[in-house]
């Protein structure tokens, strides 16, 4: 599946997890030459060969996609209009309260609780967005992967094997705003429905 999809097999590594946790995990990280896919031994021993062949392809597609780099432009957006965000907030405060508090400007050293609270309040009020942008990449790959791989009951019983640290049924809102995975329930409803609508093909209703 790595070769068919332009990516070298010498690139996907193992990890102990299980020394630390019983959670099912796998990621893929790096840039250019250092990409690469890392499995944790949790999934590999919990895991049906099929289960772990329907990860792999959903890593396979978080690489092939080239999400990463995706990822680092919508970051690198948010954390613009972060320093903006500062910037104005820092400055309205600096008029109010910068005597009493001894702050120069954005620039003096003592201004930095100043600056990491505020800086920590635009990522709280961002947390939507930016599950939504994780999430809206997980989504994909899960496509990727059941597109690969045609094993949606395997990515069925993965995502519920994911359960022991996800809730799996949220309500709408929930999954919006804290979910930066969809949850377990929306992944077997989308395998289901890529099931239910790819059986003509798999049945071969549709071959030549
Ligand atoms: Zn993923």
């Amino acid at each position: 599946m790595a070769r068919a999809n332009g990516i070298k097999t010498d690139h996907i590594y193992q990890v102990n997890e299980s020394k630390q946790s019983d959670r099912i995990s796998a990621n893929v990280s790096g840039l250019f030459g250092t990409m690469r896919i890392a499995l944790n031994d949790n999934l590999l021993n919990q895991s049906t060969p099929v289960e772990v062949k329907a990860v792999m392809a959903h890593e396979i597609g978080h690489y092939a996609m080239g999400q990463i780099y995706e990822m680092l432009l919508y970051f690198a957006i948010i954390f613009m209009f972060g320093f903006l965000f500062v910037h104005w907030t820092f400055a309205g405060l600096l008029k109010r309260y910068g005597e009493g508090w001894q702050i120069r400007d954005i620039g003096d050293i003592a201004g930095w609780p100043v600056f990491m609270l505020l800086f920590g309040i635009y990522m709280f009020l961002m947390t939507p967005v930016l599950n939504g942008i994780v999430r809206s990449h997980e989504v994909k790959a899960d496509q990727f992967a059941i597109n690969l791989t045609h094993q949606p009951d395997a990515w069925a019983t993965i995502a519920m094997k994911t359960s022991t640290y996800r809730k799996v049924n949220p309500g709408y809102w929930e999954e919006v705003i804290f979910y930066d995975h969809p949850s377990p329930r929306s992944r077997v409803w989308m395998a289901m429905n890529w099931k239910a609508a790819m059986q003509p093909v798999l049945d071969g209703q549709l071959s030549e």
